[in-house]
């Protein structure tokens, strides 16, 4: 919201004293492009290579999260059918990224490939990522892989730990409260198995190493019959797209 806030002020002096200032770098936002200088960072979750075992060591790397020492990545989950959450996440990405662009966002990314021949990166990376860019979001995007009875969407949004996350704990709650109201009025299936769609968390590194406020979306359950349907197709995969999308508006305010 820097971003947006400044956005604003430079169109107020340009309003106010066309003559004398130059015309802004980043144009303001119109109808038809609303996100017109909003910076989204998208992390889609995991890498399909992580399962290579050609990259075991680098995997195995550690770091300590400002909770505990947790590992480099994971592979995520898969379908029953093994259809592997790597690739739902990276597919989801991009449509999201093609929607994001179209009304004007710049959209930066933690991974540029979904390849078994690719590993990472590490979750340390993909937390920093968000500030490196200077994202007004940083999104995580996955899916779980719980119990089968199970269904629809939830966010993880990290709690307060001193030095890490005091910093982006508040930001990050209240907009993941709305990214979900958005989402949800938009169709999203709400969780049957998170209360309330929201796990307040300590123990998640992408979360932990970030200085923008960051949201990670589980965006369904890949072992639940009806979801693993609508991740695999790719109408499916659209349709999360738009209800990921109407979250980030709803979170921005935009
Ligand atoms: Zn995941």
């Amino acid at each position: 919201m820097r971003r947006i806030g400044l956005v604003a002020a430079t169109c107020v002096a340009v309003a106010g004293a066309l003559a004398l200032t130059p015309a802004a770098a980043t144009p303001a936002p119109t109808a038809q492009r609303p996100l017109q200088g909003v910076i989204i960072a998208l992390d889609p979750g995991h890498q399909l290579g992580n399962s290579n075992p050609r990259f075991a060591s680098q995997l195995a790397k550690t770091k300590f999260n400002g909770l505990r020492i947790k590992g480099c990545n994971t592979t995520g989950t898969a379908t029953n059918s093994g259809f592997p959450e790597a690739t739902f996440n990276w597919r989801v990405t991009s449509y999201l990224e093609n929607r994001l662009r179209a009304l004007g966002a710049t959209v930066r990314k933690t991974r540029s490939t979904n390849s078994y021949n690719a590993w990472g990166p590490c979750v340390w990376d993909r937390g920093r990522f968000g500030a490196q860019v200077d994202a007004d979001l940083l999104l995580s995007i996955h899916a779980d892989g719980a119990v089968s009875t199970g269904s629809g969407f939830y966010i993880m949004v990290p709690a307060s730990i001193p030095g890490w996350t005091d910093d982006i704990a508040k930001s990050s709650g209240r907009m993941g409260q709305r990214f979900i109201q958005g989402m949800a009025n938009a169709g999203a299936p709400r969780s049957t198995y998170i209360r309330d769609q929201t796990l307040v968390t300590q123990d998640i590194s992408t979360l932990n190493f970030s200085d923008v406020p960051a949201i990670l979306v589980e965006l369904g359950n890949m072992r639940h019959p009806g979801d693993a349907s609508r991740m695999t197709s790719r109408e499916g995969q659209k349709q999360y797209a738009d209800w990921v999308l109407a979250g980030i508006r709803a979170a921005l305010r935009l």
